[in-house]
């Protein structure tokens, strides 16, 4: 996988040496020597990573990182947080400035790499679901989900992996404020078993089992639609590092070393969850706007994109498995007089309440659509003309029995509908036109009545 990487690097030799590995590795590099630099660049060269040094002059990294995560433009970028510093102090700080991770000088080539690809597969999920997120807001008008707000991570289900060696009361305590609920485990075995009963956040899976190749937890949970996406953290012991490298190109996104320390756990594992919720927030996002593009939000109908989308295969699908399928459109008559006497509140009312009736006269397979104004759609596949007749003239009767009350107003209001059956040499038009044809006629007939066309040809 190819990457833009920027390093920044207040020592020309560092740069010159970092350089050098990672254009080895065939990545597109370019430097920066101080903050500001590093600022500017991030928004021209657009880096799909960035490697930062800590202590630089002017403005060190803990500054430029949080100016980084502040501009919207530049807050999904990874950064890893390059420092000689060894202290845990320094380490949180990286971390609660939003840096992705915290290495330290020498820097060990093998985990560096490892690191780089693993930030740089979160950042391609991410990227995917902010480009749909972009496409449906173009589609809906919709403001973006994901922008602002803070996120809650308290009360999150945590799963421990572990055969008994770890301190489990030592990350209870570190984890106290975030008000978790840790769900223990002894095998990677039991993963399947418990995934499906509770809904994971986060795992913490120890790396040095017993009896079990601590390694296989990432490609368990990755196989698993439900646990795809979760975090994990290893824990891990100083002489791993090859196993972690492994663990983190097999899936894992984070670990930690042992003896673990209160606060560094505290702020990788809040870094963790801050990404899972703001990806999720990102999804459900999507799937909202979606759904918005396709529903009239005054009545919950449909909208007319819907259908343009779905007719032709409904009509194809009645075709190829030579079952009828028929459509009613429906006219409330006589609107405008409502609207004039009433006012347009009413007028909305009458048309959510007509929505209603049709919704309650058809089945889960009919579809209903709002084709704008009051004029509705149902297309009912599997019915034939007789039947879909008997259906709009109840929804007729209904509509006329009852009163429609808003703010007082008692309104009485009656429909027209057509009706029509698609035949064999039907088209998504010629469908149209018979049941506009037909609603045609019971409005000059009168209104307040169903007539039906049947397609000959
Ligand atoms: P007809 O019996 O021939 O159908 O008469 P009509 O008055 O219903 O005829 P027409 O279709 O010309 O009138 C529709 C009116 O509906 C025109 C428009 O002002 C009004 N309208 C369109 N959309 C909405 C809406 O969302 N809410 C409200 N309250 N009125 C709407
Ligand atoms: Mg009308
Ligand atoms: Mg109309």
């Amino acid at each position: 996988m190819s990457a833009r990487i920027l390093i920044v690097d207040d020592v020309p030799l560092n740069l010159k040496l970092l350089s050098a590995k990672l254009a080895m590795e065939y990545y597109v590099v370019e430097t920066a020597h101080n903050g500001a630099e590093a600022i500017e660049k991030s928004l021209n060269f657009r880096p799909d990573i960035i490697l930062l040094d800590v202590m630089m002059p002017d403005m060190d990294g803990f500054e430029v990182c949080h100016k980084l995560k502040e501009n919207p433009e530049t807050a999904f970028i990874p950064i890893i947080m390059v420092t000689s510093l060894t202290d845990t102090e320094n380490k949180i700080r990286g971390l609660e400035a939003g840096a992705e991770d915290f290495l330290t000088k020498p820097i060990n080539d093998i985990a560096l790499m490892a690191r780089i690809r693993s930030s740089l597969r979160t950042k391609t999920i991410v990227d995917e679901w902010r480009s749909r997120e972009q496409t449906t807001i173009a589609l809906s008008n919709l403001d973006s989900a994901s922008s602002g707000g803070e996120l809650n991570i308290t009360h999150s289900n945590i799963l421990v992996v572990d055969d008994g060696q770890l301190n489990i009361n030592f990350i209870k305590h570190a984890l106290y404020v975030l008000r978790p609920t840790i769900i223990e485990i002894s095998s990677i075995k039991e993963i399947q078993d418990i995934t499906e009963k509770s809904m994971i956040d986060l795992v913490l899976s120890n790396l040095n089992l017993k009896h079990e190749d601590g390694l296989t937890v990432c490609p368990t949970l990755r196989s698993m639609p439900l646990t795809r996406h979760v975090p994990v953290l290893l824990i891990a012991r100083e002489p791993d590092t090859e196993k972690v490298v492994k663990g983190l190109d097999l899936g894992a996104n984070d670990y930690l070393i042992e003896p673990l320390d209160e606060q560094e756990l505290f702020a990788r594992v809040k870094s963790q969850l801050r990404h899972k919720k703001y990806y999720e927030i990102l999804r459900s996002g999507v799937e909202q706007n979606i759904m918005f593009s396709f529903v009239d939000p005054l009545t919950s109908a449909f909208n007319r994109r819907y259908l343009d989308a779905h007719l032709p295969r409904a009509l194809q699908m009645s075709k190829t498995q030579k079952k009828p399928l028929s459509m009613l459109m429906l006219d409330i008559d006589f609107f405008k007089k409502i609207n004039d006497t009433y006012g347009h509140g009413t007028g909305d009312e009458v048309i959510r309440s007509v929505s209603g009736y049709i919704a309650n006269s058809t089945r889960p397979s009919d579809f209903l659509v709002r084709m704008g104004g009051e004029e509705f759609v149902v297309v009912m596949p599997e019915t034939r003309l007789d039947d879909a007749f008997k259906v709009a003239d109840r929804i007729r009767r209904n509509i006329e029995k009852d009163k429609v009350t808003h703010e007082g107003n008692a309104v009485e209001v009656t429909v027209s509908i057509g009706v029509a059956e698609a035949s064999e040499s039907s088209s998504v038009e010629s469908l149209f036109e018979a049941a506009d044809k037909a609603l045609y006629m019971a409005k000059e007939g009168g209104r307040n009545r169903v007539v039906k066309c049947e397609i000959r040809s």
